[in-house]
């Protein structure tokens, strides 16, 4: 098998690095106290990475996605994000998410839900400059044909499919999924690996993905960011040296079940 088109160079630099975390803390005020959800987690993500990130229920997965978007403020520490920090990303549009329901608008047809980011951007006055063509993104996310179809007419991968190019139209710089696929069947969920690999190699988007899976974090990830729960913190990030392209047959091979393991027991430890 090549080398992946998108590897990041081994001697990625920091102009290199799409995501910077130092020492970030999150805080909740709740009714009964302060929760820690993220103690002084660092974290760098090189440009054009697949990182996956699992741990315990609760553990603050959900948090540090939103923490990355900007969605909620940290109580210590930084986030840079293509070296500026989170807040100038979200603005300039350059962090995308997607999440377990695809949260589409059901009105809109396939093709106008995947525009709805460029009229939500025209209201704020913030415009996407060079959109990818809708009709590009969906033949990308194998839709092609059901643009006029409603999204109650689709099934639940369908669905994600269409959120994953409504995530791509304005090129994010870092896409952010947090447990996209776990509302759908196995043999759906492992179609939509493939195809979020074959996207990720075609857009070279820096994507960080949220998953309970291990095989699925193994399949995707070039690491894998282990976190444990109360405090949410950084347990071990986990190298998964397996080339790419990668295929489900892998799944079968020693050395994916052999760091399927390793996970596992590190697992039991969060
Ligand atoms: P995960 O996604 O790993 O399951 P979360 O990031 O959703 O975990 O939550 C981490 C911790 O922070 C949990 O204890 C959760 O109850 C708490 N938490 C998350 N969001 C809030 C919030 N808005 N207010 C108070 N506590 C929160
Ligand atoms: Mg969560």
């Amino acid at each position: 098998m090549g080398a992946p088109a998108l590897a990041p160079a081994a001697n990625a630099g920091a102009d290199d690095l799409a995501l910077r975390l130092d020492g970030v803390t999150v805080t909740f005020d709740t009714d009964h106290g302060l929760l820690t959800a993220l103690q002084d987690i660092s974290l760098s993500v090189r440009s054009g990475e697949f990182l996956t990130m699992l741990g315990p229920s609760g553990c603050g997965k959900s948090t540090l996605l939103r923490t990355v978007a900007d969605l909620l403020p940290v109580s210590g520490g930084t986030v840079s994000v293509i070296g500026r920090p989170a807040s100038e990303a979200r603005r300039a549009r350059q962090i995308s998410f997607v999440f377990q329901d695809a949260t589409l608008m059901p009105w809109l047809s396939v093709i106008d839900n995947i525009r709805l980011p460029l009229e939500v951007g025209r209201g704020n006055g913030a415009i996407i400059e060079a959109p990818v063509p809708a009709e590009e993104l969906l033949a990308m996310v194998g839709l092609k044909g059901r643009e006029r179809a409603l999204p109650h007419e689709l099934s639940g991968g369908m669905r994600q499919r269409v959120a994953i190019a409504r995530a791509l139209i304005c090129h994010p710089k870092i896409l952010l999924m947090d447990e996209p696929f776990g509302a759908l069947d196995e043999i759906k969920r492992d179609q939509l690996n493939v195809e979020l690999l074959r996207i990720w190699q075609e857009t070279g988007t820096t994507i960080l993905f949220v998953t309970h899976s291990i095989p699925e974090a193994v399949f995707l990830g070039q690491r894998v960011l282990m976190l444990a729960a109360n405090p949410g913190r950084v347990r071990e990030v986990v190298d998964i040296d397996l080339p790419y392209p990668r295929d489900l047959a892998l799944r079968d091979q020693p050395e994916f079940i052999e760091r399927a393991a390793h996970l596992r027991q590190v697992l039991e430890t969060c």
